[in-house]
């Protein structure tokens, strides 16, 4: 049986960590990214903090305008000026995709949780150790990469992988082995349950439950009793059992493809294939990125001066993965319209895009 090794990575404050990065006049001070406080009488929460503004008890969730009276009071003793971040920015996106693409890297199987958050399938590691070596590096290369830091957990479920990675937050690196599950889960509030939000904690609350250790207490049926259907489930994750499997999100991505418009339409073979050239590498680079190892379809689509658009694909009986091949393909693709019978005007070529589907 294929050991299960499961990973959780959390970005660190992220939303206030990219815009540290990006505006480095912010280092030192805390930033709060969240709805305009509008001078302490803005409505909506905080977004994210920075760990500087978590010192004044600011976190996400606060409503946005006690968050301003905190800083207000630390000011008034001394304390930085605060500042406050209207989120929207674009960066969050980017940098986003900047760094799942690097886990991308070092690990095929990922399931995208929220714009900062993944599971990571480990399961390919042949130990628990050889999984936190993989992380170690992994968070090297984010932090080099992107200069932003990660928390990763590592535990034989999803539900224990993600509980491990806020345990030890920022730039932490928890592994729960399968034997010391229980006993990692057992102190901890029965709020860390994911899934156990403010109802159920009453509710468990009211029953004298304060700890995972006093929910085990509690049979599968009480459970049932007191929380209906779910009781089953959460019997099973206050226990660190969750069977759910990491479900790649790769499967969703079925084309990679660019395009290039040139500065003036051409007849010049030699360029359109130098351009060709240049596409194809960056195609097979996110083709590895994106966790693929080869395709089958290659897409070619030509537009002409008079902007008519045609459009030619070859699917290969067996799947290929080299720059040389997907050339070699392409180029078949692309001579026809330099020749008389597949370019009978003569047209200039506009725009020239490449595609790759029925990836593997
Ligand atoms: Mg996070």
């Amino acid at each position: 049986m294929e050991k299960r090794i499961v990973g959780h990575v959390d970005m660190d404050a992220f939303f206030a960590s990219v815009e540290e990065r990006d505006k480095p006049y912010l280092k030192g001070l805390p930033v709060i990214v969240g709805s305009d406080p509008k001078g302490g009488m803005g409505r909506g929460v905080v977004s994210t903090a920075n760990y500087k503004a978590r010192e004044l008890g600011i976190g996400s969730a606060l409503p946005i305008r006690k968050a301003w009276e905190l800083c207000e009071n630390s000011r008034k003793t001394g304390g930085d000026r605060c500042v406050f971040i209207t989120s929207g920015s674009r960066g969050y996106g980017l940098a986003s995709s900047e760094v799942f693409s690097i886990v991308h890297k070092w690990v095929p199987n990922i399931s995208r949780a929220s714009i900062d958050e993944a599971y990571l399938d480990l399961g390919f590691c042949k130990s628990f150790k050889e999984a936190k070596k993989l992380a170690v590096e992994l968070k090297k290369e984010i932090k080099n990469k992107t200069k932003l830091t990660c928390t990763i957990g590592i535990s034989n479920s999803r539900m224990v992988a993600k509980i491990a990675s806020g345990y030890k937050k920022p730039d932490g690196l928890t592994v729960i082995l399968p034997r010391n599950v229980d006993k990692f889960l057992r102190p901890l509030p029965i709020r860390s349950v994911p899934g156990i939000g403010e109802k159920n904690e009453k509710i468990f609350h009211r029953l004298g439950v304060k700890t995972i250790d006093d929910a085990q207490q509690y049979s599968w049926e009480e459970l049932q009793n007191a929380f209906g259907k779910h009781g089953f489930s959460i019997w099973e994750h206050v226990r660190g059992i969750d069977e759910r499997k990491v479900e790649s999100s790769r499967e969703k991505r079925k084309s990679i493809g660019k395009h290039h418009t040139f500065a003036k339409d051409t007849n010049d073979i030699k360029k359109v294939a130098k351009t060709m050239g240049k596409q194809i590498r960056l195609i097979l680079n996110e083709v590895r990125t994106q966790g693929f190892k080869e395709f089958r379809t290659v897409v070619l689509t030509v537009r002409f001066d008079d902007f008519t658009t045609v459009t030619r694909s070859l699917t290969l009986p067996s799947a290929i993965s080299t720059i040389t091949q997907l050339e070699l393909k392409s180029t078949k693709l692309l001579l026809p319209f330099f020749e008389t019978a597949g370019n009978p005007a003569n047209k200039a070529i506009r725009l020239i895009g490449i595609r790759v589907e029925k990836l593997n």
